[in-house]
């Protein structure tokens, strides 16, 4: 059997100072325009590290170009097909950069 706990309404403690009445929006409020804040700040970071570094290393081969053969016996390599051996990847937000400014150059080509 668990044990559990009686919910037993007490009296408030006439003699204790009252705790203030603090609603949820009072602590959500200032809380979510932080993390809207910190979102911003994120967001201006990682558009500025797109635009000054665009290429990211390779998961793959960790920027190596090679990478171990999956089904090997031998401590065997083969060349990095995902980046073409190159050893870099272009970073997710410069690739939507890429993509929303390649729609903007076709809208202005057609107008
Ligand atoms: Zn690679």
């Amino acid at each position: 059997m668990r044990p559990h706990l009686a919910a037993t309404a007490t009296p408030a403690d006439p003699s204790l100072p009252a705790l203030p009445d603090i609603a949820f929006a009072d602590i959500a409020g200032p809380a979510l325009a932080l993390l809207v804040l910190a979102a911003i700040v994120w967001l201006l970071g990682y558009a500025t590290a797109c635009a000054l570094f665009p290429f990211g290393k390779c998961r793959r081969c960790n920027g190596e170009g090679r990478h171990p053969r999956r089904f090997a016996l031998t401590k065997s390599s083969t060349w990095c097909r995902r980046c073409d051996t190159t050893g870099l990847r272009l970073r997710v937000g410069r690739r939507i950069w890429n993509h929303l400014h390649t729609l903007t150059a076709d809208q202005r080509k057609r107008a």
